[in-house]
C-alpha cells in the first residue's frame, strides 16, 4: 500500500483521462491520494473528488496564487473550513506557503497569507501542507510565532539544517520525482540520511516528472509531454528503498504510518476504509 500525500488530480492535465489515471495509480498500489487545494477555485474540486475517488483533501491558497487572490479570501476559506470541520476527507490547510524561487512576487502579501493561514489551521486543528522554494527560515520563523500540530513540508529542498528543524516542529517532509535524478545532490544525500521517520512519498503530479518522465525544454517543444501521475509513486520510491538499502515493502509500511502520523484524519479514513474491507462484501 502507497500513499501519494501531494497530487494535484484536479488539474487541467488530467481532464482527458481523470479515471484512467487514477486507475492506474490504484493498480500500481497506491491506495491513497491527498489532492491539495491551491485557491478559492478550486475548492469544490478537490472535496468532489475526493468524496467520488475515496481520497483525502486540504483547502488553502498556494503561494502562487497569491497574487491573484483578493484578502477577502482568507473569509472564504476560513467559511470553507467551518462549513467543513466534519468532513472526514478534510485532512489538513494546505496547499499554503512562500515561494522566494519565482522572481517580482510580493513577499510581503505571501507572508501575511501564510500566517493567517497557519492561525486557521491552529484554529481548526489540522496540520498544513506547506511549499517550499528558497523561503525555509522565513517558513520556520512564522511556525516559531504560530506554532501548528505538524503537517507536511512538501517536495521538500532546503538544507539539513532546515529539515531538522522542521522535524523538530512536528513535521514529515516529503519526496518525490526530484529524487530520482542522479544530479540532485543535496535531495538525495536528505532522502538517504533523515530519520526515516521523517519522511512520506508524494508525486506532485502533474508536476516534477521522475527522471524517465523527464523531457527536455526541446522535446518538449516538439510536442513530448512529460505529465507525472500518480502510478508512478512505487517506481519513484524505489529510488528511496536504493538509496536507503531497504526493501521496498519496508519503504511503503514506513512512509505510509508517517502520512498516517503527519495527517491523523487520513489514518482514521484509512483504517475506516480497511475495516470495512475485512468485513468483506455485505
Ligand atoms: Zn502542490
Amino acid at each position: 500500500m502507497w500513499i501519494d500525500t501531494h497530487c494535484h488530480l484536479d488539474a487541467s492535465e488530467f481532464d482527458a483521462d481523470r479515471g484512467a489515471v487514477v486507475g492506474r495509480a490504484r493498480a500500481a498500489g497506491v491506495t491513497q491520494i491527498v489532492l491539495p487545494a491551491v485557491a478559492l477555485t478550486n475548492f469544490d474540486s478537490v472535496r468532489q473528488l475526493a468524496h467520488t475517488q475515496g481520497f483525502g483533501y486540504a483547502l488553502g491558497i498556494h503561494p502562487l496564487c497569491v497574487e491573484r487572490s483578493q484578502d477577502d479570501d482568507l473569509h472564504h476559506l476560513r467559511a470553507a473550513l467551518a462549513e467543513r470541520r466534519g468532513d472526514p476527507r478534510l485532512v489538513a490547510v494546505g496547499e499554503i506557503g512562500i515561494d522566494h524561487f519565482v522572481a517580482g512576487l510580493d513577499r510581503e502579501r505571501q507572508a501575511r497569507f501564510y500566517a493567517a493561514q497557519l492561525r486557521l489551521a491552529r484554529e481548526f486543528d489540522l496540520p498544513v501542507i506547506v511549499h517550499v522554494r528558497r523561503s525555509a527560515d522565513t517558513l520556520l520563523k512564522h511556525l516559531r510565532q504560530t506554532p501548528v500540530g505538524g503537517g507536511i513540508v512538501h517536495a521538500f529542498n532546503g538544507s539539513e539544517q532546515q529539515a531538522g528543524t522542521f522535524v523538530e516542529l512536528g513535521f514529515k517532509l516529503g519526496f518525490g520525482g526530484a529524487m530520482t535524478f542522479e544530479r540532485a545532490l543535496q535531495i538525495r544525500r536528505l532522502a538517504q540520511s533523515l530519520p526515516l521517520e521523517a519522511i512520506v512519498l508524494e508525486t506532485d503530479s502533474p508536476d516534477i516528472p521522475p527522471q524517465w518522465l523527464y523531457r527536455t525544454a526541446q522535446e518538449r517543444a516538439a510536442g513530448a509531454g512529460s505529465r507525472n501521475e500518480p502510478g508512478e509513486l512505487p517506481r519513484i520510491a524505489r529510488t528511496l528503498a536504493e538509496l536507503r538499502g531497504l526493501a521496498l515493502a519496508d519503504v511503503a509500511a514506513a512512509t505510509s504510518a508517517n502520512a498516517h502520523a503527519a495527517l491523523p484524519r487520513l489514518a482514521a479514513l484509512d483504517a475506516a476504509a480497511a475495516a470495512t474491507a475485512a468485513r468483506g462484501p455485505a
